[in-house]
């Protein structure tokens, strides 16, 4: 089958809210249907998707999120669940902290909000877990505020659309002010222009390879109008998982959430051959108190 032809491109020469308004326009019909931005979802939803969207791809969490939201459908489910079943539920998501600090933001939830989400930036970024992106994103996303989300691909969209860079600077204060300068000024398109932008970078101007030929405002474009000019410095390398860390202590975990009991340490030597390596990761995963050392030397996920 024929793949189908790209939109049509917004007129050359637009800047700041044009740009908004030209990306919102795309959005409308190149939006992903995820779960998380039907209308019925509410800004505890969202704070879950965000959180687990962090450092994971949609695919990954889609699924994850879905059982997730059945099980607990509010903070106050979750801070009522157990941090084992928590570790549990958050299966092969990857970055397990996660799961314990979005049960801490539950419980903080329900101590200083009576459960809810607050729509208030400083309070949302009060809570532990929270940062300067997800503490908008809820905002934006959950509570329908214009506010400017700046994820890694929005910073890497308004590097090469606005700057004319192949690549995004380091994350800095200007960021905010440079995508709020896009935002459309009808509130309910200026909510939709932040996540039509994440998009964008998700789906067409995408890290390596962007895909010009496919993008809205590519007449637009301050990279493409200088010439598409290389990154600056060394090409960045692909992170490796096979053989890191991250590996042995998702293989650690892995154990104990199929264990019903406390298990023995030799169960835990099976999973990986060094053992400087893999004692470190256990170490690591006691530290971060994603396991426990029962009295009598035994290992389990935290009661
Ligand atoms: S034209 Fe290319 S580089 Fe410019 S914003 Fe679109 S996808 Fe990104």
């Amino acid at each position: 089958m024929d793949s189908p032809a790209p939109p049509l491109p917004a007129p050359a020469g637009l800047t700041g809210p044009a740009l908004g308004e030209a990306l919102v326009d795309w959005f409308a019909g190149a939006a992903r249907d995820l779960p998380w931005r039907r209308p019925d979802t509410d800004p505890w939803a969202v704070l879950v998707s965000e959180v687990m969207l962090q450092q994971t791809p949609v695919a990954r969490v889609e699924p994850v999120w879905r059982a997730w939201m059945a099980r607990w459908p509010t903070a106050a489910d979750l801070a009522g669940a157990s941090p084992a079943d928590v570790i549990r539920a958050w299966g092969k998501l990857g970055y397990p902290r996660r799961a314990l600090r979005l049960r801490e933001t539950a419980v903080a939830l329900v101590e200083r909000h009576d459960g809810s989400v607050p729509a208030d930036v400083t309070a949302l970024e009060a809570l532990p877990g929270v940062g300067t992106y997800t503490a908008r994103a809820v905002a934006c996303f959950g509570h329908g505020q214009p506010q400017p989300v700046v994820d890694t691909n929005v910073r890497r969209v308004v590097a090469r659309l606005v700057h004319g860079r192949a690549e995004a600077l380091p994350a800095r204060v200007a960021d905010l002010a440079d995508v709020a300068a896009l935002a459309p000024a009808d509130p309910t398109r200026a909510v939709r222009f932040s996540v039509a932008a994440m998009e964008l970078g998700a789906l067409v101007c995408v890290a390596r390879s962007p895909r010009c030929d496919a993008c809205p405002v590519r007449r637009s474009c301050a990279w493409r109008l200088a010439g598409s000019p290389a990154a600056d410095g060394v090409p960045k390398r692909v992170q490796r998982f096979a053989g890191t860390d991250r590996q042995v202590r998702g293989r650690l975990l892995d154990v104990l959430r199929a264990a019903h009991e406390p298990v023995a340490a030799t169960a835990l030597d099976r999973v990986w051959a060094d053992a400087v390596q893999r004692s470190r990761c256990l170490d690591s995963l006691l530290a971060d108190g994603l396991v426990e050392q029962t009295p009598d030397g035994r290992f389990t996920l935290p009661t």
